[in-house]
């Protein structure tokens, strides 16, 4: 019986295993089930692939996303692994096909919806061959109180009572403990032993951002650090969907768009073009994304504040998935603030409700305003006690300084107070850098004692003072919309001088240009050529196979094979991504492109 290493090794053509692969491989192929809770891009699909070849029968994979299935199923052919898809995608006639060859034996993985699993009919099928697992990806989706509940994920536990010597893996990237605990109850896997891997991912750079013009500022992004690189765009609104990637298409980014508010079809289309294409830049509500697996996603980008941190993070967690490095950028600001509270006291949800979406809240404001790691920050929030600073954050890069602006915040309250706890930042900060604007005179906000109090100040630094202050609780908005600013109870304590208030500075952010990430920026002109020749070539294969660029080779492949040169076919053959099927088929192009350049 070949070993799980020669699998890894001969047909995925990876080296060695990552973090927890092996134990979780091991205590499956011999018969053990498991959860299995590793971040996005952690390598969770090789946790039951192998154990699918190591054990006698067909795994049977439980997904919930069309689209996921068959690219997974089109990445396993490429390395010549026999598996198939069953679902609504296919022809009642090509669903009997797929049953037949199941019956006869002649697949290793079946990925099937789970509606359909759980018909009589598929039960009983798969009740007449062997089966070598079951494998429940995006396992969170059995959370009632998740937004990604399907359903069907709860009947899920009908597989145990049909099937008890049939090992079962449940796997999802979502790490909270409150899910992990309807995981185990919902599906009934008390007595399964529970791998959890660090949410870490070290390759994401964090950055996060004042915002000014956020479009330009996202052009700007884009334009330095990411030509040609595919990336997500997440908006709030449909509108602000709508608007950004047409206003992108026109600078000349190819952008696409995806909302619940467009047709099922052109939101197909869409996402079809984003994952098989390159170079797509996709802008979206957050209804995009669960499940997608493209690993070479180079940046997530928040264009507004996202509700919380597992929000963020699972969203930020689309770039990167294949190890390369990876942005998440956001850019923030005192309309972010306002609007998320004002979203949440405008709800018609409980007061349960509010307070739980009020303290999410919260966590997420700390994170932009941190002056610490945002690394350290994210991985406390989940559980993970270490506070060693990154390296790889914005505030890592560029430490943030903080200054006493007590007296500062203590004009801006005072300010809000004396004009009657009516006007929002714009118009306040009028009143403190004593611009005589219409308003401020028809109001005669001129003759009040805070009038031109604060005209040291640019008018930027007073918007930041602001947007803190708001963060931190010392002034909040009303909920009539018109984003009017009133002090709050923790503000006394300031405005008597009880309490100091330190804040960030704004630094100039060093131009981030500066560092380009990727390993492509620091290739020479001969590697860069080779690998625009490789990617062209892999641009060309995936097209006439119909399928993704990445199911033919990684970038990190590409990568390697760039810094590499192999100049014998043996040293080809020890290149991350390339195992024996992928040799054979794509050793001679590569050889050749390798020797013309
Ligand atoms: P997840 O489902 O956990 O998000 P995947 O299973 O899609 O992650 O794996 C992420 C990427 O990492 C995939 O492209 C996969 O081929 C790659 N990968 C997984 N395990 C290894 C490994 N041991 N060595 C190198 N690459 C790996
Ligand atoms: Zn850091």
């Amino acid at each position: 019986m070949p070993s799980a290493l020669n699998i890894l090794k001969e047909i995925f053509g990876y080296p060695v295993f990552r973090g927890q692969q092996a134990e979780v491989i091991m205590h499956l192929a011999s018969g053990g089930d498991c959860l299995v809770l590793m971040p996005t891009g952690g390598g969770k699909s090789l946790c039951y692939q192998i154990p699918a070849l190591l054990r006698d029968g067909t795994a049977i994979v439980v997904s919930p996303l069309i689209a996921l299935m068959q690219n997974q199923v089109a990445a396993l052919h490429e390395i010549g692994v026999r598996a198939a898809v069953l679902n609504s995608s296919l022809s009642q006639q090509e669903a009997v096909v797929v049953e037949q060859k199941l019956q006869c034996g002649e697949y290793d993985l079946l990925y099937v919806a789970p509606e359909r699993l759980l018909t009589a009919r598929f039960l009983n099928l798969i009740a007449r061959i062997p089966v070598a697992l079951f494998a429940i990806d995006e396992a969170h989706c059995v959370s009632q109180w998740g937004h990604d509940f399907r359903p069907e994920y709860i009947q899920l536990s009908v597989l145990h009572e049909r099937f008890p010597k049939v090992p079962r893996i449940a796997l999802t990237a979502t790490a909270d403990m409150d899910t992990r605990k309807e995981i185990i109850e919902r599906l009934g896997l008390n007595t399964a032993r529970v791998f959890v891997s660090s949410f870490d991912r070290p390759n994401i750079r964090y950055q996060i951002i004042d915002k000014t013009n956020s479009r330009t500022q996202l052009l700007s992004f884009i334009q330095a650090e990411h030509q040609g690189d595919a990336g997500i765009v997440y908006c709030l609104s449909r509108k602000k969907v709508d608007e950004t990637a047409t206003w992108l298409v026109n600078q000349g980014v190819r952008a696409v768009a995806y909302h619940a508010g467009m047709s099922m079809q052109q939101r197909s289309i869409n996402q079809e073009k984003f994952l098989r294409e390159e170079s797509i830049v996709m802008v979206a509500t957050i209804a995009f994304g669960m499940g997608i697996d493209k690993p070479d996603v180079r940046f997530v980008a928040h264009l507004d504040l996202p509700k919380s941190i597992e929000g963020y993070y699972q969203e930020t967690g689309r770039a990167g998935r294949d190890g390369q490095a990876a942005n998440a950028w956001m850019v923030y600001g005192l309309g972010d603030v306002i609007q998320q509270r004002r979203m949440i006291e405008e709800s018609e949800a409980q007061l349960k409700f509010k307070q739980v979406a009020t303290r999410k809240l919260e966590a997420m404001l700390s994170l932009c305003e941190t002056t610490t790691c945002r690394r350290s920050r994210l991985l406390s929030y989940f559980g993970e006690a270490d506070t060693t600073p990154c390296g790889n954050c914005d505030t890592c890069i560029n430490p943030p300084q903080v200054w006493d602006a007590t007296i500062e915040v203590q004009k801006a309250l005072s300010c809000v107070y004396r004009t009657g706890q009516n006007f929002g930042a714009g118009h306040l900060i009028d009143v403190l850098r004593g611009n005589l604007t219409e308003r401020v005179q028809q109001w005669h906000h001129d003759r009040i004692s805070t009038f031109g109090i604060g005209k040291d100040l640019p008018e930027k630094a007073w918007r930041a003072v602001f947007r803190q202050i708001v963060a931190l609780g010392l002034l909040t908005t009303d909920s009539e919309g018109h984003g009017a600013l009133y002090l709050t109870e923790a503000s006394r304590a300031v405005l008597k001088g009880q309490q100091t208030v330190h804040l960030r500075l704004q630094t100039k952010l060093r131009k981030s240009s500066e560092k380009r990430l990727d390993d492509v920026a620091l290739l020479d002109s001969a590697e860069r050529y080779l690998w625009e020749q490789l990617r062209m070539w892999r641009a060309k294969t995936a097209k006439e196979h119909g399928v993704p660029a990445y199911v033919i080779f990684h970038d990190t492949t590409l990568h390697e094979l760039v810094r590499l040169c192999p100049k014998t076919e043996d040293e080809l053959r020890q290149v991350t991504g390339i195992g024996v099927r992928k040799f054979d088929k794509y050793g001679d192009h590569l050889m050749e492109i390798l020797r013309s350049s």
